[in-house]
Order: structure tokens, then C-alpha cells, then sequence
């Protein structure tokens, strides 16, 4: 009985540990013209304002969904005029508060073709290692599957009035792995930002296509401009130490330029692909 009982509270505490994912609050911030970051410690999601309504990428962990919604709160804004949620990929880390943010907001989801199924359904286990699968078919890797509303191609833009987000179906780390581009507008200069999907190969559970898919993004990550550049893990694009290089530079947007830091990333995830380095 008391080993039952113990399993039980053990469960619950490894659930919710599991929506968490370890993500702690993390102070919300503008990087450029209307880019916000409203994300959590680690796991990204960024708002992107305007004056017909507002886009947001990325969903964090299921838990990581209220962190979000304080961010933009503390930001001045209300996550009531978001109008469109947008996704870099399906996994548990960046969909997993998808729902939430869209019951919160009542905003349409766009999910890349080879994204939406899976995000309807709430993860997908067929890519991932089987110790994950098993955690997944325990609920404890899955979260609660949003609506997806809108499904769009590698190269359609979605548009929020004056907001308009150019998508790059970047496949390699998921099948339907998506980069946005869009400009911003920081006093008389025009800024040309990526957020890139994820370039972490998956060993496990690898589709066939996997190796093409990566060839071309990589071709097509080096062909958008980026003045600045953020992807879906903030330790990856140094959002902590670009926050706090702020506080040194005259103007505080001079601490996101880092085209340089984007070519590096490309390039790493590259060489890790060429290596065979797969997590
Ligand atoms: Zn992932």
C-alpha cells in the first residue's frame, strides 16, 4: 500500500516536473522595433507587436505556457490580442504550451504541412529514441494538443495586418522544422531577423529523408540576411548574455546585432552534421 502510494506521488511529481521542464520565469524584454522575448530561462518564445494584433513563436513546455502569458503581460500587452501562434517544431519543449496560449488568446495556429498532424495530436512518437516514446505513451512527454487552424508551405508569408513572417521549412531536426524571417524597424534602420528552427540531429528514429533535408537547410539558413538572429533554446543564441550586454553598448539594440553569431550557428550545426554527431 504505502509503495503505491509512493509511486503515485512519485508520478504526479515526475509529471510535473516533465511540464516544466525545468524552466524558470525569466525577465521579458524588447530586442528590436516590435521583437520581444516573453520566453522562460531557456526554452525560447518571442512576440512580435502590431497595430492589428500580435504574432507569437513558440509555446514552450505545457508548464512554460503561464510564464509566457506574465511576460507579455509585464511587457504592457495582453495576450488576448495575440492573433496568430506560431511554432519552430513540434516537440514537447516548443508545443507543449501551444494550447494553453491559444485558449488564452483565441488565436489561430499556423503549423507548417508536415508539422500540423503532429501538433494536433499532441507530439509525435515516431522520431523520437524509445525510452522517450515510452515516456510519451506514459503522458508524460505529451501535452495537450491545440487546434491547428492554418496550414502553410516552405515560402508563404503569414501576415497580421502590418506583421508579416516569411516561413523556411528548415527540416533536418524534425521533418516540418521552421524558420521564420521578418523584418523589424528600430528608428530609421530596417532589421533583418531569423529565428532559426533547431539543428540538433536525431539519432534515433531518423526519417529517411533526414540527410537531404539538412543539406538544403543549411543552403537555404546561409541565404537569409540576419541582423539578428534567435532560435528556440536561449543558451544557443545567448539570450542571457546579450540581455545583460545591454547595459554596456550606447544603444541597447547593438547588443542583438550579431550576424557573425548566426553564420556560427549555421556553420556549427553543420559541422556536428558532417561529423555524424547525433543526440
Ligand atoms: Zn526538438
Amino acid at each position: 500500500m504505502l509503495l503505491a502510494v509512493l509511486a503515485v506521488l512519485l508520478f504526479g511529481l515526475w509529471k510535473r516536473a516533465g511540464n516544466r521542464g525545468g524552466q524558470q520565469y525569466a525577465e521579458p524584454f524588447r530586442i528590436a522595433g516590435d521583437l520581444y522575448f516573453v520566453g522562460a530561462n531557456d526554452v525560447s518564445a518571442f512576440l512580435i507587436t502590431g497595430p492589428e494584433g500580435h504574432v507569437l513563436i513558440d509555446g514552450g513546455y505545457p508548464g512554460t505556457a503561464p510564464m509566457i502569458i506574465a511576460s507579455i503581460n509585464a511587457l504592457g500587452f495582453d495576450i488576448r490580442d495575440v492573433k496568430v501562434l506560431l511554432n519552430s517544431e513540434h516537440h514537447f519543449d516548443h508545443a507543449g504550451g501551444l494550447a494553453e496560449l491559444q485558449r488564452a488568446s483565441g488565436a489561430a495556429l499556423w503549423a507548417s504541412e508536415a508539422s500540423a498532424d503532429a501538433i494536433a495530436r499532441g507530439g509525435d512518437h515516431a522520431d523520437l529514441p524509445l525510452p522517450v516514446r515510452a515516456l510519451m505513451w506514459a503522458r508524460i512527454l505529451s501535452y495537450p494538443p491545440p487546434r491547428v487552424d492554418h496550414r502553410f508551405r516552405d515560402g508563404d508569408t503569414v501576415r497580421v495586418g502590418p506583421v508579416a513572417l516569411r516561413a523556411h521549412v528548415t527540416a533536418g531536426h524534425t521533418r516540418g522544422c521552421t524558420s521564420w524571417s521578418f523584418a523589424v524597424r528600430e528608428g530609421e534602420r530596417e532589421l533583418q531577423v531569423v529565428s532559426a528552427c533547431s539543428l540538433v540531429v536525431l539519432g534515433v528514429g531518423r526519417y529517411a529523408e533526414q540527410g537531404a533535408d539538412f543539406e538544403r537547410t543549411f543552403r537555404e539558413l546561409r541565404a537569409i540576411p540576419a541582423d539578428i538572429w534567435v532560435t528556440s533554446h536561449g543558451r544557443l543564441w545567448g539570450r542571457y548574455r546579450k540581455f545583460v550586454a545591454r547595459d554596456s553598448v550606447a544603444d541597447p539594440v547593438e547588443a542583438f546585432i550579431d550576424p557573425a553569431g548566426y553564420r556560427a550557428y549555421v556553420d556549427s550545426g553543420e559541422a556536428r552534421f558532417r561529423r555524424g554527431v547525433v543526440q
